[in-house]
Parts: structure tokens; sequence; C-alpha cells
């Protein structure tokens, strides 16, 4: 369950000038559901999926996940809170166009530390598309790139999947088939998902949020009271609105005339606020093993796209061991390099940066200044470690 309570969002412009983004947002969204986020554009919508999501920081306030303030996490709490907890799915997919449907589903259940192919294969026929598994993204349709990007998502089970605008690139049908999809999963987790579309939110929300200017102007949930029938209620005909009269409607009306006719209740009524049963669940810390690191730099260079994506966080985390073992203990960082490329049965390798999932997913063509140059030392512990083709 996620408590949120007086949330403020501020942006400083370049001038200073300050931008509030969120007002005062309380909200307690529970652990299953599809629940629709809508308002115009500028009203903070992505702002609160991203303060949900931990990819920004909070002004004021508090969000609580299962009884963890987010606030309270250490960072790599706050990691791991991202990496596992939390399934994003964005407007153009972010999927890494180097890889294939397959290694672009498997690599969220990396960080997770998972070698799962199994639960790659059942998220890829969620969504349909088992017979595409060794494609490219950019064979793919708008579509079937959006189902990679939920497979992706729901491959590691997350507890909430964030969604935004996942179908502003897409046609009508297909956008609808992917809220369609998106409903289903929600039988599963939590799905925030942001749109426009207010005859999708009406067929599929469990609840719909407005905003406007960063406040939350309504909260309604679907009302399991409400039929779209025609009903006999004591001696009154409820009858359905804004619905056309199906046969059967129509021979309720016969059977029953002379009934008084009341418009039925709304398909949406204000959110009920049930007193909030924290449970406290804590967030375990997982990080993706240097082994599968290596592994994964393996992956790229097959794809000879990227022939070395060096991280520096990888390099100072090597250059620290490599102090330590000139000071403390004898150790020598090229072999323990040179040991797992035997392991692995590599002849050569890459490290690339992985801070978090969000830079994971910005390992695209677009996004290459993430990553720092290769300085000469560190082409030289790689030479060292056996390493003899082109840096
Ligand atoms: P929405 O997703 O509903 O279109 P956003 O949450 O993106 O709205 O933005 C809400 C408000 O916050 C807007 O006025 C926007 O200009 C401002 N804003 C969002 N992100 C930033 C940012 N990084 N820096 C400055 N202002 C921002
Ligand atoms: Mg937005």
């Amino acid at each position: 369950m996620i408590q949120i309570e007086a949330l403020h969002k501020t942006y400083r412009s370049r001038k200073r000038k300050k931008c509030h983004a969120l007002r005062d947002v309380s909200l307690t969204l529970p652990d299953k559901g599809l629940v629709f986020v809508l308002g115009k554009s500028g009203s903070g919508k992505s702002t609160l999926l991203n303060l949900i999501g931990g990819l920004d920081s909070i002004t004021d306030g508090r969000i609580t996940v299962d009884g963890n303030d987010l606030s309270h996490l250490t960072e790599k709490e706050y990691c791991d809170y991202r990496n596992t907890h939390i399934g994003f799915i964005f407007q153009d997919y972010h999927l890494i166009d180097e890889l294939t449907v397959y290694e672009n589903v498997a690599l969220s259940l990396d960080l997770k530390r998972i070698d799962d192919a199994g639960a790659v294969g059942r998220a890829l026929r969620t969504v349909g598309l088992e017979s595409h598994a060794d494609k490219y993204p950019l064979e793919l349709s708008g579509g079937e790139r959006q189902r990679v990007a939920i497979a992706r998502a729901i491959v590691k089970q997350p507890r909430i999947i964030l969604a935004d605008e996942p179908t502003g690139n897409l046609d009508n049908a297909t956008a609808s088939s992917i809220i369609r999809l998106l409903h289903s999963v929600s039988r599963d987790c939590l799905i925030l998902v942001v749109s426009h579309n207010l005859r999708e939110a009406y067929s599929f929300a469990d609840r719909i949020i407005e905003l406007s200017e960063g406040r939350i102007v309504s909260d309604r949930s679907r009302n399991a009271d409400f039929s779209d029938e025609v009903t006999l209620s004591g001696d009154k005909l409820v009858y359905p609105d804004q619905t056309p009269l199906s046969d059967r409607d129509i021979d309720t009306i016969n059977q029953n005339g002379g009934k008084q006719m009341i418009r039925r209740t709304d398909k949406f009524i204000a959110t009920q606020h049930s007193p909030a049963l924290s449970v406290h669940t804590p967030i375990l810390r997982r990080r993706l093993s240097a082994k599968k690191s290596l592994k994964l730099s393996g992956q790229f260079l097959k794809n000879k796209v990227f022939a070395i994506l060096l991280s520096s966080f990888m390099v100072s985390l090597i250059a620290i061991i490599l102090a330590l073992s000139q000071t403390i203990v004898s150790f020598d960082a090229g072999e323990v390099i040179a040991t797992e490329m035997a392991e692995m049965g590599e002849r050569s390798i890459s490290v690339y940066k992985f801070i978090d999932e969000e830079q994971k997913l910005a390992l695209d063509s677009r996004s290459r200044e993430f990553y720092s140059e290769i300085s000469d030392d560190e082409i030289e512990l790689y030479r060292r470690a056996g390493y003899g083709g082109d840096i």
C-alpha cells in the first residue's frame, strides 16, 4: 500500500522562479488495481509518478510504501526500491535497440540477480510476443514495442507499475489493446497509468484521479453497485445512464410496466478512504553482481555495437580494489578480470556504468554521454587482463 501525505513538489526555473508541480497531494493507493491519472498537460501527472517511483526528490510531505518512508531509505535501499519494486513504462518505450526482445526483458531480471528463462518466457507469453523473442525492437510495431516494455516491467513482478502515457504514440485500436493488457496485469499489482483517454478510463479504471495545477480535484472509484442493465430494485426500475437499452432491458421494462423508473447510480463514486492498515515490509537490497555486469557487457560486445562501454562506477571500484591491493592485501584486479574472462570463455570484455534502472534504460545511442571516456590507465588495466583487441 502506498500512502502519500501532503506531498509538495516545487521546481525552480532558470530564472529562479518557483514552479509548484504538486501541491498538498494526499492519497492512499491499494496493492492492486488499475488507477488512471488524468489531467491537462502540466497538471503534475508525471511528477506524481516520478516521485512514487523514486526518480525525483520530494520537496515536502511523505510517501510511504508498505510502511517504508521513501525519504528514510538508504541510498542502496532506494536503488533497490526503484530496480525491483517498481516497473516503468514510458510513452517512447525506452527499449535497448541493440538487444533482442528476449534480452530486453531478461535485463530487468538481471537487476534482481535472477536468471530465469521461464519467467522471461511467461512474461512474453502474457503480452503475446513469445514468437518475437529473437527480434530487435526496430523490427517491431509501436504496439509490439510497448508490449515488450510491459513484459520488461512485469517479469520482475514489481509491486507497482508506473505507466506514463503508455498509449501516447499509438493509434486508437492499439492503445485499447495496451490498456486491456494493463487491466489484466493489474489483477496482480498496482498500476498507475497516465492517459488522456476518458473513454478508456471509464471502461477499464478501478479508480480515476484527476489533477489540476498540481492538486487532486477529483478521486473516484468504480461503483460496485453499478449495473449496465435495467434492474428491479424494490418497487422501482433502475435504468442505466448513457448506455443504450438492450432487448433484455426492454423486456424487463415491459414486464414491469407502470413501475417508477429511476436513473441508476453513477459508474464511479467518490473514493471511500478506509483507515490505513500499514504493514511494514522491508525493502530488500538486491544488486547486479559483478559477474553479471561482465556477462552483460559480453552480450553488448556480441552485438558489436557497444564495443566498450566503460563504467566510471566499475572502474572506480576496480581502482579502489587496486589501491587496496597495493596497501593492504596482495590483490591483482587484472588477475580477477582475467579469471572471470577465462570462466566465461570471453576473449574480450567491456564494463559499463550500471547505477540504476533509469540509467540502464537510458543505455541507447542518444544517451551515451552518460558514460565517461576510457582513460589510458584503464586501457592498461584491460591489456594486462589479457584483452588484445581494439579499445
Ligand atoms: P504533466 O505530466 O501533467 O504534463 P508534469 O508533472 O510534467 O505535468 O509537470 C508539472 C509542472 O512542473 C509543469 O508546470 C512543468 O513545467 C513543471 N516541471 C516538471 N518538471 C520540471 C523540471 N524538471 N524543471 C522545472 N519544471 C518542471
Ligand atoms: Mg507528463
